[in-house]
């Protein structure tokens, strides 16, 4: 268990990252994830860590950036995994309101059949559901989900949530090329969002290294057009393309941030940087992290990226 940050995000401002799933569990493998293909496929929820050891490391970790005057804007629980197959999520949010400081899940969406899960992410402010397609082959194709998951409940589930959440809802689409980039597809997806009425809408792109090489963002006229299909029926659409900034935060020991932040949001090389020259200190700590199988580096998009090798789940 891992908090992590504050981290800049693009849709949260100064973000702490609770990492509270091991590596990597998820009931998705989309084609296009950043942390790499699923170790774990799961859909059943368990517990994982006990809730009073979550709140009291998140509870840690926000005194000391507190202390060094560090913002916060949100806690988000945005694990290497798919956050409510932790069993206790509910808790874990409860415990941790007295800290004051709003809280965000960063969901795949995909157990919101579960009435369990949806009582759960209610004590949230700010919950964020994936919708990459509603098209089930197509779902099949883009998430790869558990073979326990029916399309169609998870669909009923995410309508059930947004109906009975009073927090901030947003969903994200993530286009690919050749699989959902089409109108009829962003049609078909702005119809179902339009009955959610999120605050926010996102349309997203791979920005970062993808789980299979051969995945590709859709090219700017697909945008464009799914942009313009998402706009006429939602109320607030937004792009989340850009890099989020390079305003990672040092806490005091460069390795196990390097290590914590890159499991869950690899680190462009001018983000790194930043992060040593926080910490005083020189590549030579990267360097060393690669050599030991830690840390790998990637190029991907005239870019090159630096992310946590993450271990073989063995249970
Ligand atoms: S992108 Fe999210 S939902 Fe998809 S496999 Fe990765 S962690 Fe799971």
């Amino acid at each position: 268990m891992k908090a992590y940050g504050p981290v800049p995000s693009r849709r949260l401002g100064q973000s702490v990252g609770i990492n509270h799933i091991p590596p990597k569990i998820c009931t998705y493998s989309c084609v296009y994830c950043q942390l790499g293909r699923t170790i774990k496929m799961q859909s059943e929820r368990r517990e994982f860590y006990s809730p009073e050891e979550v709140s009291r490391e998140v509870e840690a970790h926000v005194n000391k950036a507190q202390y060094r005057n560090e913002h916060i804007d949100f806690l988000t629980f945005v694990p290497d995994g798919e956050p409510t197959l932790d069993i206790n999520i509910g808790r874990e949010i409860e415990l941790l309101k007295p800290l004051g400081i709003k809280m965000a899940v960063i969901s795949n969406a995909s157990l919101m059949w579960r009435e369990d899960v949806r009582r759960d992410l209610l004590g949230a402010d700010w919950v964020s559901m994936k919708i990459d397609a509603v098209t089930e082959t197509l779902w099949r194709r883009i998430n790869r989900p558990h073979g326990a998951l029916e399309h169609k409940a998870v669909l009923g589930g995410i309508k059930a949530f947004a109906e009975a959440f009073n927090g901030e809802l947003a969903t994200e689409t993530m286009l690919i090329k050749g699989l959902n980039d089409g109108g009829e597809e962003a049609e078909k997806i702005a119809d179902f969002l339009t009955d959610l009425r999120p605050e926010k809408a996102y349309v997203a792109l791979p920005t970062r290294p993808p789980a299979e090489k051969w995945v590709k963002p859709a090219d700017e006229q697909a945008i464009n057009r799914a942009y313009q299909i998402f706009d006429e029926k939602l109320k607030h659409v937004e792009y989340l393309i850009g890099y989020e900034g390079n305003a990672f935060a040092f806490t005091g020991n460069i390795e196990e941030d390097l290590l914590s932040i890159t499991s869950v949001h690899p680190m462009r090389e001018e983000g790194v940087d930043m992060l040593l020259s926080k910490a005083g200190e020189n590549w030579d700590t990267v360097h060393r992290l690669i050599e030991e199988h830690k840390l790998v580096e990637i190029e991907y998009q005239e870019n090159k990226f630096y992310m946590r090798k993450l271990p073989i789940h063995s249970s």
